[in-house]
Order: C-alpha cells, then structure tokens, then sequence
C-alpha cells in the first residue's frame, strides 16, 4: 500500500479498455461541461448557478437568496448530505469513483496526459528510476507545464461558481479573487503532479465516515475469492486466478483488490475491465466485480432495509421543506418597524402622526432599478399616507421612512392596518398597528396635559407624546379609509 511519505512507492496506472474506463470518459466528459457551461448560463439575466461570495447572494434557477434565506441554505445542505448517505448505503462508492472531480480529473485528464508525454506504464516505471537526463526533464516540465494549465482551467470553472464567471474568465478579480485562483491552481497542481492517490487516502474524509454508511449489503468492488483461489499459473489444482496481476497494474489506488476489500478502494471499475478482459480469452467470467458481502456470502441482499428506509425518509422531508419554502420564496422581502422611541406624534394641524420604517429586499432576477408603491389599508378616512414610492435596486436592500398621518378626531389607541409594498409582479404586505390617543380621550383631554405613553416593545421607560407642526414638506398622498 502507498505510504505517505518518504518511502512511498509510486503508482503506475495501466491503461485499460472496458466497460468501466467507458464510462469513465462519459462522467469525465459530463463533469467538465457541467464546470465549464453552468457558470455562464443564464435565466431572466441573472446566472443559473452562483452562489456569490462577496455579496453574500445565491442565484438559482431564476430566484435569489441572500443572507436572511438561511433555512433554504440549510435545507440545500442538509440534503445534499442525506443525498449521499442515502446513495452510498445503495451504491457504496460509487461517487468517488464517476462522480468525484478528484479521481474523474485524475483518470481522465492527468493519466492521459502523463501516458501521452511519457510513455506507456513500463517506460514511465524505467524513465523514473533513471537519471536526470535531457528526455527525462523535457518530458517532466512539458507534463507539468500542462498539469498547470489544466489547473488553472479547473480552478477558473470552479470559482464561477462563486464569482461572476465572466470576471472570472477575464481576470477582473481583485486580490482576494488572485489569491484563491493562485491557491487553488497550486493545489490542482500538486494533486495532478504528485499527491494523487493520497488525496483520496489521507485528506478527504468521505473515505474514513463511509464505514459508518454502508453494511454487508452495500454495492462494493470484490474478488470472488471461492472461485479465484489458490491462485498461480500452474495447470493442476489452482483456482481461476493465473495470478496475472492486471487487476492490480490498471488500479489508479495502487492496490489489490485480491486482498479483500479495502478502504482505499475508490470503486473505480477498473480491475473489473482487467480481469474481464484476462478471463474472456480464457472462457471465464470475470473474477473481479461489483457486488455485496452478503451475496457474496449467499444471503439474500434486501435494497430496503432499516438503513435505506430512514436515509430515504429524511431525505423526503428535507426534500418536502425545501421544495415548500422555495415554492413560497417571495421575490421581494418586506419588513415594516415602528420608528424607535415613540408611539404617536400630534400634529398642529389635527392629525396624528405615526412613523414606521419600510425596509424592501429586491430579489427579483431582472436587473436594474425597481419601483415600489407601498399603500396602508384599514385607516380612517381622511388619514394621509406619506413617502409612497421605494426605488430599489435588484438584490439590494433599502430603508425608507413611512409616514401615516390620522384625522385626532378619529385616532383611536390601537387601529389594525396592513402595510403592503406593490411591486412590479408581486404584492407583499405586513400587519401592523396606529397608535393613537384614543378617541374617547380627545373629548375629556383636549383640555389636559400631553399624555405619557409607554414605549412599545416592552420597554418600561415612559416616552413623551409630542406636538409637532405640520408637515408640508412632502406632498401627502390622500388615502381611502377601508374600514
Ligand atoms: S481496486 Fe479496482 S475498483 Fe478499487 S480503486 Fe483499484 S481499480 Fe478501482
Ligand atoms: S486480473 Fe484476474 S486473473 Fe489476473 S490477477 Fe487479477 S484477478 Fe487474477
């Protein structure tokens, strides 16, 4: 097994041909045009797929979520990961071996490259051990010369996923973006040069928890051993095996998969086409292939069991919650607040004063500046609504004062009114209350001292009630009592 480090023996993988390796390019060719178009889609203007770091904003398909979405975050993220406990309960891993970038990359772009510059497994086992001479340096620096380009393009379709692609793909980023680019491309570069198979084996940690995820009844890579063994080439009393070592020559984890079933085992397929293409020529079936300990073992393999059943469960719910809250995702969020520090303001001019603030979140997908009316329902009539136009921009979030003024005559204590912010598609509002002196009050108070209100939210200290002028300075809009 390969080590770490220092005596770490170097892995050779064979090319082979199969089923398997062709399904390999096609998951290969699925990934990279997934990483490489899905940046630049885009819907309504706005990008398919962007989860946007510096503005804290996430686009998916046409909606946006910012920072205050952070149940649908929570629910994306806690599904992915039933997701895959659910698929590797099923599959065992059959994610690290198609689906994962790291071993997808590895099998499809660096091993193709690394055969294409120097040569086939026993060339490149010979040119290793062999002194530092002109071929042997002209092919190392062309193959990592191209192992750094490949990591910059890898590392450029990955931040397009966290950054506008177009500013990514134009170097318009400023030295944060630089400094990601630059670690990221390091980092593909020392996967595809030299950390390879230990990536798998020392730094992701899906290989260490899978133990967790799977039983005897979970798709795995395994050697018939019953049939296989003894193995050796000699002609009386061995098993199927000639002992040929294919299987272990085309492994990209450099082991043997003939020594039982081991974590480093990325269920690639690849010993499978060795095998298969070693036992047809000898009229066997393959001696290597996917299946489960318990069928190995005789028993009946149940695909639902209490595992499945509680993966599969959850997922369904979070799946359900994430589905509701996304469905019900309004385009614009709106949230009204009375002004801090006082109920009511009585005006010189026989009005009652309240003030609110309005805030407005435009998620909607269309770019540019959007105009909001904001209209109260459930005033008296006569009452005034001012300040009834918001402008904001989209993914922006903007504060504006709302003022609603009430005839003294009619302010009563407490009036229900409903505060809705009409936009170019939706229409959101809000319950809230006027404060008012009350009506009763007016005719027993009107010759009495300012009353004193106590501030609302709970707050125990008292907040003078306040005469103020008139106010001309915004036209007032007149609004239709409902009421
Ligand atoms: S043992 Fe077979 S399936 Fe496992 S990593 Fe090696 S080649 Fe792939
Ligand atoms: S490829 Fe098949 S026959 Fe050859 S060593 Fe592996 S298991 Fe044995």
């Amino acid at each position: 097994m390969a080590v770490f480090h220092g005596n770490r023996a170097w892995v050779y993988p064979l090319k082979v041909k199969g089923r398997f390796s062709g399904w390999h390019r096609w998951s290969s060719l699925a990934l990279l045009l997934f990483l490489l178009v899905v940046p630049w889609l885009r819907w309504d203007g706005k990008p398919v797929f962007l989860l946007e770091i510096t503005t804290r904003t996430f686009f998916l398909l046409g909606s946006i979520f910012t920072a205050t979405d952070g149940i649908l975050i929570l629910l994306t993220l806690l599904s992915a990961a039933f997701m895959l406990f659910f698929f590797t309960s099923l599959f065992g891993r059959l994610w690290c071996g198609y689906f994962c970038p790291q071993s997808v990359f590895m099998l499809n772009l660096a091993f193709p490259v690394e055969e294409w510059i120097e040569g086939e497994r026993g060339q490149r086992m010979r040119r290793n051990q062999g002194p530092w001479v002109w071929d042997k340096i002209w092919r190392k620096g062309l193959k990592w010369s191209i192992y750094a380009v490949l990591g910059l393009i890898i590392s450029m379709s990955f931040m397009g996923f966290f950054v506008n692609a177009h500013d990514v793909w134009t170097f318009n980023l400023g030295t944060t973006g630089f400094f990601f680019l630059g670690l990221f491309s390091a980092l593909w570069f020392l996967d595809m040069a030299w950390y390879r198979e230990q990536t798998c084996n020392y730094i992701c940690p899906y290989a260490r928890f899978q133990g967790a995820l799977t039983d005897d009844e979970s798709l795995v890579i395994a050697y018939e051993t019953v049939r296989g063994e003894p193995r050796g080439k000699a002609a009386k009393e061995r098993g199927g095996c000639i002992d040929c070592k294919r299987c272990v020559a085309v492994c990209p984890q450099g082991i043997d998969i003939r020594d039982g079933y081991q974590l480093e085992c990325i269920a690639c397929g690849l010993c499978i086409d060795a095998c298969t293409d070693v036992m047809e020529r000898l009229g066997h079936p393959t001696l290597v292939k996917y299946t489960t300990i318990a069928a190995d073992e005789g028993r009946v393999v149940h695909w639902i069991r209490p595992r499945t059943i509680a993966y599969s469960t959850l997922l369904t719910l979070l799946v359900g919650g994430f589905t509701y809250v996304f469905s019900h995702h309004a385009a614009i969020e709106v949230l009204v607040d009375r002004v801090p520090g006082m109920l009511f303001i009585e005006d010189q001019d026989g009005f009652v004063r309240n003030m609110y603030m309005v805030k407005v979140l435009d998620r909607t997908a269309a770019a540019g500046e959007h105009d909001y009316d904001v209209t109260v329902d459930g005033l008296p009539e006569g009452s005034q609504v001012l300040a009834t136009k918001i402008s904001v921009n989209s993914t922006e979030q903007v504060s504006v004062p709302l003022i609603v003024r009430v005839p003294r005559a009619v302010a009563d204590e407490t009036i229900k009114v409903r505060v809705t912010v009409h936009g170019p598609h939706i229409d959101v509002g809000q319950d809230t209350t006027f404060k008012g002196p009350g009506v009763e009050i007016e005719h027993h108070e009107e010759h009495e001292a300012p009353r004193h209100e106590a501030a609302e939210h709970g707050d125990d200290k008292p907040v003078e009630n306040r005469t103020a002028p008139a106010i001309p300075a915004v036209a007032p809009t007149e609004h239709e009592g409902e009421q």
